[in-house]
């Protein structure tokens, strides 16, 4: 397998782009090599410049659930662009794609449409602060919530894999209200009300997917939401991820909880720029126009991201895919437990629904500090082998790989054939 092409194209490309890149994750800083650059993809798979076909498992990290250019969406796509591309006025299908939001979360009454997860979570803060007048907000190490200046601490995946403990450029005082817990830990949010009293809210992944897959202990969620109302604090459930991928819904739905805010983004966009937050009535009536918070932007709602949208939703609820998914997670676990042992590598898989991922270390993993007790070298050993083999993965070890509805019994193959290949190469290194 050849990556000439790529390579060419990085080199030209680092003349006026940073690293070649436009998003640090799509680096291989942590797995060595160049990025590759992508000339198409349809249903499961995802061509490069050189013309290689992969099996896709990053999904451009999440948003692409149905495989890539499914029929439907690109017809509704198509349809769109001949009305044009963005009004600053209203339009129907912002109507449309809100009350598929809505209806498939029920702690949202109204919901407001962006551009991206970073600006849904940076509006969901200003939102928690507006409606309970106070200022801190707690995050759970490595949970990601987008690149907003207040949530750069701690931050999971593309800070971890560049060895980055925060980011320069943030000033202390945009940090100084942001308090970090850990993962599956109550007692450390406890501490945290019990040190200071104007704490607004705490946010969280439901599945953390930032510091590769991490689940719920049992209760946690739960126990969690009862003792924030008891301190009369809001729960921030940041859904970007995990919205629509497990449930059509959120996660929440799985684990019998409600938000009290709700932050979405890559699969409700179907591929293009959306994010979005939403809650109750009470709250959602803080928002400008209706009340004093603030939030506004010039392409909010664009018409080809909420065609995008309803198309990519309305054809998620009909496959219903969801025990698919778990099927077919079950079974790259198998094959990865399979593989590793038989070639001797210690491994801890995580899944949940159509999110999976090998921590390479054999500690059980259900925080940040658990997941860094992996192996980062073999994992880039693994990698590239998977790579070689025809799966596309995600350049790091603390991301997690997606599925979407398009994989087929052959793609499946592939997965298994290169699991195997590249667990021998690990365990030979
Ligand atoms: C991807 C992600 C974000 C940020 O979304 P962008 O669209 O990249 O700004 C926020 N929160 C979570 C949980 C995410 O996975």
């Amino acid at each position: 397998m050849e990556f000439k092409n790529s390579q060419k194209l990085y080199n030209k490309g680092l003349a006026h782009l940073v690293g070649a890149v436009n998003s640090p994750v799509r680096a291989f800083a942590s797995v060595g090599g160049n990025p590759l650059f992508i000339k198409k993809a349809t249903g499961s798979k995802i061509t490069d410049v050189d013309n290689n076909t992969f099996v896709d498992l990053v999904l451009s990290y999440g948003p692409m659930i149905l495989g890539h250019r499914h029929k439907k969406v690109q017809k509704a796509i198509d349809k769109a662009l001949k009305n044009g591309y963005t009004f600053g006025a209203s339009t129907k299908n912002e109507i449309k794609l809100a009350k598929i939001v809505c209806d498939a979360f029920p702690a949202m009454d109204k919901v407001r449409f962006v551009n991206s997860g970073t600006e849904a979570v940076l509006s969901a803060l200003r939102l928690a602060r507006a409606y309970t007048g106070k200022d801190k907000i707690i995050k759970f190490a490595g949970c990601y919530h987008g690149h907003s200046d207040a949530l750069l601490v701690a931050a999971g995946s593309g800070l971890v894999t560049l060895s980055m403990p925060g980011s320069k450029g943030v000033p202390e005082g945009a940090v100084k209200n942001t308090l970090i817990a850990e993962y599956n830990n109550l007692e450390s949010v406890k501490a945290h009300f019990e040190a200071h009293d104007d704490i607004a809210g705490v946010i969280l992944e439901p599945v953390a997917g930032n510091m590769g897959v991490v689940t719920p202990k049992e209760g946690f969620l739960k126990e969690l939401k009862a003792y924030l109302e008891s301190k009369g604090a809001v729960l921030i459930v940041d859904e970007v991820m995990t919205g629509f991928r497990s449930t059509f819904g959120g996660a929440q739905e799985l684990f019998d909880v409600e938000a009290d805010i709700i932050c979405l983004g890559k699969v409700i966009g179907g591929g293009f720029p959306v994010g979005a937050y939403g809650a109750r009535n009470e709250i959602m009536e803080m928002v400008a126009p209706l009340g004093g918070m603030y939030q506004a932007g010039t392409l909010s709602g664009n018409p080809i991201a909420m065609a995008a949208g309803i198309s990519t939703l309305t054809e998620l609820k009909k496959q219903n895919p969801y025990e698919k998914f778990n099927s077919i997670a079950a079974k790259i676990e198998e094959a990865l437990l399979t593989s590793a042992e038989k070639h001797g590598v210690a491994i801890t898989v995580n899944r949940f629904g159509s999110m999976i991922n090998p921590f390479f270390t054999n500690v059980t993993v259900t925080n940040f500090e658990e997941a860094q007790t992996s192996d980062t070298k073999k994992f880039a050993t693994f990698f590239w082998e998977m790579m070689r083999n025809g799966v596309f993965l995600p350049p790091s070890q603390f991301e997690a790989w997606f599925l979407s509805s398009a994989l087929r019994k052959k793609d499946m193959s592939i997965i298994s054939k290169a699991i195997d290949a590249a667990m021998e190469k690990v365990a030979g290194a």
